[in-house]
């Protein structure tokens, strides 16, 4: 029998100006940036969570947690490339990811076939088991006033290949 698993993540950071704006690995020119101990991909960590979510491993908070030095900066990727490791080791491997960003501002549409791509290469699954979407939130709330960004991701993961 099949060893199904669904999980959902959901993240938050604050926009700052003089920060990256880093989504999905990839460095979106902008006048500001997401705020945040590593990299601070809501997009990505998003993600990880559902993946973590699905394993019955907790969250990133528990894996990487934000008062140690050494995920300072970190690049989201390399923290999904070992979330990743950790399903591996529970023999799960990832069906798919659907995924939403919620962000008043810049135009994301043309940078989501990257998001796609990089999260596909590092969960080692094809770009059509990702997707992605992004939406505003119609300027109500704090990514309408842009005081933030937030994302949502649900995925399933399968156990034995
Ligand atoms: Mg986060």
């Amino acid at each position: 029998m099949t060893d199904m698993r669904i999980g959902h993540g959901y993240d938050v950071h604050r926009l700052a100006e003089g920060r990256k704006l880093i989504l999905g690995g990839v460095d979106i020119p902008w006048d500001c940036g997401l705020l945040g101990h590593s990299d601070a991909d809501v997009l990505t960590h998003a993600v990880m969570d559902a993946l973590l979510g699905a394993a019955g491993l907790g969250d990133i908070g528990r894996h990487f947690p934000d008062t140690d030095p050494a995920y300072a900066g970190a690049d989201s990727l390399k923290l999904l490339e070992h979330v990743v490791e950790l399903l591996r080791e529970k023999g799960y491997f990832v069906g798919n990811v659907d995924a939403t960003i919620l962000a008043q501002q810049p135009k994301l549409a043309p940078h989501i076939p990257t998001m796609r791509d990089n999260l596909a290469r590092v969960m080692g699954i094809s770009t059509d088991r990702v997707n992605i979407k992004a939406t505003t939130e119609e300027g109500l709330g704090f990514t309408g006033s842009e005081e933030g960004m937030a994302a949502h991701a649900v995925c399933l993961l399968n156990k034995g290949k």
